[in-house]
């Protein structure tokens, strides 16, 4: 499919999504939140869903948390515009709770579209929430971040939600930024031809091949 095709696509999805109501989100959001960034990325982000913030301006990450994963992506070499962010709900959950099984369900073929359009090199997960539904672990992000696991002939790398690391502070932000770095050698050693999941730099986390997302469903 051409770029011009993909971002075709990735606008008929937007609309889609700006009309749905297929969960009950629909009746407290004002308005879906879809994504932001490239439709050709390399590196894509998905977070929770839309807060407080990204629900009145329509785009993801922005307000405190998305000025911090900004600068975070300028200190190693990134912007927005290289990157594509997307959330697992499109839409807000009231007061900010945890989306539910059921909102996800009717949600994620929106996720599953945007991931095989962008097809990017490396999913960054944000956050426990997640990291946990695409590896289909109970293990908390403090456990699974600091590996590369193989997902669907791409790789997916935990961080942590650049909220978490406004309430905990710099040493946080480091670790954000150092699984960031990983990210950009992922991608890089993946241009050169080298298997970018061969790279387990804290070792550590269970088999990734084990809890491929056929499990999840996500792809299914
Ligand atoms: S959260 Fe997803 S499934 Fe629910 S109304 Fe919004 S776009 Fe539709």
């Amino acid at each position: 499919m051409s770029e011009v095709d993909v971002e075709t696509r990735l606008a008929e999805l937007a609309v889609d999504a700006s009309v749905c109501t297929a969960c009950r989100l629909s009746e407290t959001r004002t308005q879906a939140v879809f994504a932001d960034g490239s439709s050709v990325a390399d590196i894509m982000f998905i977070g929770e869903g839309p807060g407080f913030y990204e629900d009145r301006e329509g785009l993801p990450f922005v307000g405190k948390a998305g000025m911090l994963l900004n600068r975070l992506l300028r200190q190693v070499g990134l912007s927005r515009a290289d990157v594509y962010i997307a959330n697992v709900v499109k839409c807000r959950p009231p007061g900010n709770r945890d989306p539910r099984p059921d909102e996800i369900e009717a949600c994620k073929h929106f996720l599953v579209e945007q991931i095989k359009l962008v097809d990017p090199v490396v999913v960054m997960t944000m956050g426990n929430f997640s990291t946990k539904l695409l590896l289909n672990t109970a293990t908390g992000i403090t456990r699974t971040r600091g590996t590369v696991y193989p997902w669907w002939n791409r790789v997916v790398i935990p961080t942590f939600h650049p909220a978490a690391a406004l309430r905990s502070g710099p040493a946080m932000m480091d670790t954000i930024r150092g699984d960031l770095e990983l990210a950009v050698r992922t991608v890089r050693q993946g241009m050169e031809g080298s298997s970018p999941a061969e790279e387990e730099p804290d070792g550590g986390g269970d088999d990734p091949v084990g809890q491929q997302p056929e499990q999840l469903g996500l792809f299914g």
